[in-house]
């Protein structure tokens, strides 16, 4: 096993990282930019390193520093988290000519699953069936305009290094097809630096399904189910769930086995995920693999029960995948609302600043992974989310009310949180009835009685 591991990370994310390394015995060293020098994730590492300014571009992207932070701490792996350089496959090779271990894919399977034109590539030579659409890069409108022909309306435009929701354009005739193949292609050279993109048929109030993938280095790939991510905003995810109210045991296994096969198909190893598109038919459409750990991985944990960083750490290090990993079996059901500094009644805008007081929920079945403390100063440079809550229940419904009463308990002061609009959700009869699809907010938040649901305790007076 390692005896020291970097991770490569800020935010919640790091933290997860650190609490698996302490259990497992492993010393962690944090790295971090001048503008996270309070963070937590810096307080509760053994050691850890300043590797540069706040933007990410001058730390938490820059291989050197964090190459340099290795060398001086002398570790023998790094785990990326997510985001940042988590799928970055020169920075896995980097790592592998260095002798320290990347605690994720092999390099080989990230070029492979890292693009999404050539993802869908790889999944049409593994018979599993993609969204329909181009069989590559779009390199002119007209292009463009015939393949849309032939495929019909409505249809996307998407950027092959796409992330975050970004990127990607909906056009519906041939008049819009122009302003979305140049806006997704402008949107992605500014995010990505990298402005190819592709055509796929837009699919119609579909369901956002992705199965977790474990594999280790002795033949064994299995998933762990599937988490509904519907609920999203902007195409990015804010409500996850598991399981799917959307997804029958033969569904599941058909599709489970899909994505177990795309993954072998690229010799994949570690945790990975793959995501679907699935219509009201039950006709389901791969669209993407993010090679990495997700944002959304506590809920599989939770239905599960295992840990799966701490799965990823001992694949990393060659051992076997745990026995309930092998065999996994799942109860009861559980969900995470992603809370960001952001302000809802403002169009979402991000609320970076102080928070001046604290307190967050507990008691049976609530989980908070969370760098947020009082006191802490939010920074304007990053990712806006701040803490996911994840309750667990033994059925849906009872998930829904302790989430609704948790994000309740939730005290923040100083700044902005979305608590208000998941607690609206959490109450929203579409929602409790499970009949989502991914236009659902922006229905909701369309309808007249839509409101947000300010706490009612005394602790919000
Ligand atoms: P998923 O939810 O499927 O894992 P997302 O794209 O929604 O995928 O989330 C990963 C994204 O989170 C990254 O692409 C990045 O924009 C953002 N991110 C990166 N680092 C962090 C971090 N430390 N904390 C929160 N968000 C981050
Ligand atoms: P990202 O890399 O940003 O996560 P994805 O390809 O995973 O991009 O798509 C993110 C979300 O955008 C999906 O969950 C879905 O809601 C929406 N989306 C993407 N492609 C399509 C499509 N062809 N039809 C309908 N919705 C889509
Ligand atoms: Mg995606």
């Amino acid at each position: 096993m390692f005896e020291k591991i970097l991770i490569a990370n800020r935010g919640e994310i790091a933290l997860r990282v650190i609490r698996a390394c302490k259990e497992l015995g492993i010393r962690t060293l944090a790295v971090y930019s001048e503008a996270d020098v309070d963070s937590l994730h810096v307080q509760l590492a053994d050691e850890a390193i300043c590797i540069g300014a706040p933007p990410s571009s001058e730390s938490y992207l820059k291989i050197d520093r964090i190459m340099s932070a290795a060398e001086v701490g002398d570790v023998d792996a790094i785990h990326p988290g997510y985001g940042f350089l988590a799928e970055n496959a020169h920075f896995a090779e980097v790592c592998e000519s260095c002798k320290i271990k990347f605690i994720g894919p092999p390099a080989s399977a990230m070029h492979a699953m890292g693009d999404k034109n050539s993802a869908r590539a790889c999944a049409r030579k593994a018979g599993v069936s993609v969204t329909p659409g181009s069989d590559g890069i779009i390199e002119s409108e007209e292009d463009a305009i015939k393949i849309a022909q032939r495929i019909g309306y409505p249809v996307m435009i998407k950027a092959v290094a796409g992330g975050g929701g970004r990127g990607m354009r909906a056009a519906h005739s041939e008049a819009s097809l122009a302003p979305a193949f140049h806006g997704a292609r402008m949107e992605a050279e500014k995010a990505f630096g990298n402005a190819d993109v592709y055509l796929e048929k837009l699919i119609i109030h579909p369901h956002h399904i992705e199965f977790q993938i474990m594999a280790d280095r002795h033949g064994h790939t299995v998933h762990l189910g599937e988490r509904d991510c519907s609920i999203q905003r902007r195409n990015q995810k804010v409500i996850e769930e598991c399981p799917s109210p959307l997804i029958t045991p033969v569904l599941r296994k058909k599709m489970g086995a899909a994505a177990v096969k795309l993954a072998q198909s690229v010799g994949y190893e570690n945790a990975g995920t793959i995501e679907f598109l699935v219509d009201n038919e039950g006709h389901y459409y791969f669209i993407e693999m993010n090679t990495r750990i997700q944002v959304e991985h506590t809920i599989t944990e939770e239905v599960y029960g295992c840990d799966l960083v701490k799965e990823q750490i001992r694949i990393a290090a060659g051992e076997r995948l745990s026995p309930h990993v092998a065999h996994p079996t799942p109860r009861l059901h559980a969900l995470q609302c992603r809370i960001n500094a952001e302000d809802p009644e403002k169009n979402f805008q991000p609320s970076p600043g102080k928070i001046v007081f604290y307190y967050a929920p507990g008691g049976r079945g609530v989980r908070i992974d969370s760098h947020a403390y009082t006191g802490y100063i939010v920074p304007p440079y990053y990712d806006s989310m701040i803490a996911k809550i994840i309750t667990v229940g033994a059925t849906r419904e009872s998930a829904i009310d302790r989430m609704r009463r948790a994000l309740d308990e939730y005290y923040i002061t100083g700044i902005k949180t979305t608590v208000p609009f998941h607690s609206a959700i959490m109450r929203n009869a579409e929602f409790r009835a499970g009949t989502y699809d991914t236009g659902f907010v922006e229905r909701v938040m369309a309808s007249e009685n839509f409101e947000l649901k300010p706490a009612s305790n005394r602790l919000h007076e």
